[in-house]
């Protein structure tokens, strides 16, 4: 059994499947990552240790001249095969990971191609590694930013019918994050791997408020090492800033090791709460308003300091002030009963609503009773504020995450991101329910 101090470090995890203190097995697919100055080269040689030597290579027009051309005459090199297949622009000049590049990718996939590269940033991944899933191909990742920490997750979130929705494929069987192309990455993408990190303060936080109020399934290891990762990125925010070959290092790691955390629960809950949940609401009304896509880890910095927020006003609360909240709210009726639920995801989900109340077991009979952990919580919310206190209390205060992401370049709130202060409003209220998931947002509510 590997043990919990090793958290910090990617390699003693790669291939392995080893029992768990939390009493699961885990198993992390990826059987290498290089994090290295000169990756790019390393992907050649691991592909003809492997014997794969047909390889398709997935760029766009911009990935393609960062790196695609380099990779492809560093395999031709090799004497192994290679063939391009560039993704082209939608009309905001963009790739989005819909059904358009899905078959554009699925045209070039011919019987001989034994391995597809993703050779770009999260949404050429996210199609690469649907589509190597789909079609039983090996899946590479080439990231050229260091901007989100999904190249080592499992779900690939695909936007099916307008509709983005999160498809289980698999994690790559191999990383090849190669340094001096991270450098070279422009600032804002660098400032959003960085955010999508910072974002682990209030998930990790929503994954507790998860334990201590619905015992739900935890994992030490998991999220000692999301807290390795995230302290990776913390601790080096100057040379992240400076976009130093150390600072994309410990990025890149950082990211990785979130990956892999997720990887070994099997969900995505470590990496994930409240603040994804407010990004995917900002991007689900982008989409419906075909507004040019933000950035993913810039929206979850900023929903993070949102959610620190949140952390904040409730950790002040005394367990009589708390008690006193939440009496008050059920003296005035002003609470989420089903049908409320059910009336606010009308309001707030337009087109899609009947997903989002099947995601949160609504579907039903809108007269069905009140399930009973619904009934019971207030009740356990005042039994446990003390649990509940020390979880919020843990989360820093707003202004230091704002100060971090400011340091890095990235917008630290809703208005330097772009969103308005309606669609803010809008999301408070409706974006809890993107998940079925206990977070900082639906505890706020009683409170
Ligand atoms: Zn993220
Ligand atoms: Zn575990």
């Amino acid at each position: 059994m590997l043990s919990i101090e090793q958290a910090g470090q990617i390699d003693p995890w790669l291939g392995q499947t080893l029992p768990c203190a939390c009493g699961k097995t885990h198993s992390v697919s990826i059987r290498k990552a290089v994090i290295e100055r000169g990756a790019l080269a390393e992907l050649p040689r691991y592909a003809q240790e492997r014997d794969y030597r047909d390889l398709l290579l997935v760029a766009d027009r911009r990935t393609l001249e960062v790196a695609g051309r380099e990779l492809l005459q560093l395999c031709e090199a090799a004497g192994l095969k290679a063939d391009l297949c560039v993704l082209t622009d939608d009309e905001h000049g963009e790739i989005a990971a819909d059904e358009r590049v899905i078959v554009q990718l699925l045209l070039k996939v011919t019987p001989p191609v034994q391995a597809i590269v993703a050779v770009g940033s999260g949404t050429i991944h996210d199609v690469v590694r649907f589509v190597a899933h789909k079609t039983d191909r090996a899946f590479f990742s080439v990231p050229t930013a260091p901007s989100v920490d999904g190249f080592a997750s499992v779900g690939a979130p695909l936007i099916v019918g307008g509709f983005k929705q999160t498809i289980p494929a698999c994690a790559p069987e191999a990383i090849f994050a190669d340094l001096t192309l991270l450098a070279k990455s422009p600032r804002p993408m660098i400032a959003a791997g960085f955010g999508d990190m910072l974002g682990k303060y209030t998930s990790l936080a929503d994954w507790q408020l998860g334990r201590v109020l619905f015992d739900e399934p935890y994992c030490e290891l998991a999220v000692e090492m999301t807290r390795q990762g995230l302290a990776l990125c913390v601790d080096n925010a100057e040379e992240i800033a400076a976009g130093s070959e150390l600072g994309m290092r410990k990025l890149m790691e950082g990211l990785t090791l979130s990956g892999i955390s997720m990887l070994l629960v099997g969900h995505s809950r470590p990496a994930s709460g409240g603040e994804h949940h407010l990004s995917h609401y900002w991007e689900m009304r982008f989409i419906q308003e075909r507004r040019r896509a933000l950035l993913h880890g810039a929206k979850v910095g900023a929903a993070a300091v949102k959610m620190a927020e949140l952390y904040e006003a409730v950790a002040a609360l005394s367990p009589e002030a708390a008690a006193a909240a939440i009496a008050a709210r059920q003296a005035s009726g002003d609470v989420l009963t089903p049908a409320r639920m059910r009336e606010q995801i009308r309001a707030g989900y337009g087109s899609i609503a009947d997903q989002v109340l099947a995601e949160n077991g609504l579907s039903g009979d809108a007269g069905a009773a009140e399930p009973q952990e619904l009934q019971e919580l207030p009740q356990r919310i005042i039994e446990r504020w003390d649990a509940v206190r020390a979880v919020c209390g843990s989360v820093p205060p707003p202004a230091q995450l704002a100060e971090a992401l400011r340091r890095v370049g990235g917008p630290t709130t809703a208005a330097e991101l772009g969103v308005e202060p309606e669609l803010l409003q809008d999301s408070l209220r409706y974006a809890m329910y993107v998940r079925n998931r206990y977070t900082i947002i639906r505890l706020h509510q009683w409170l």
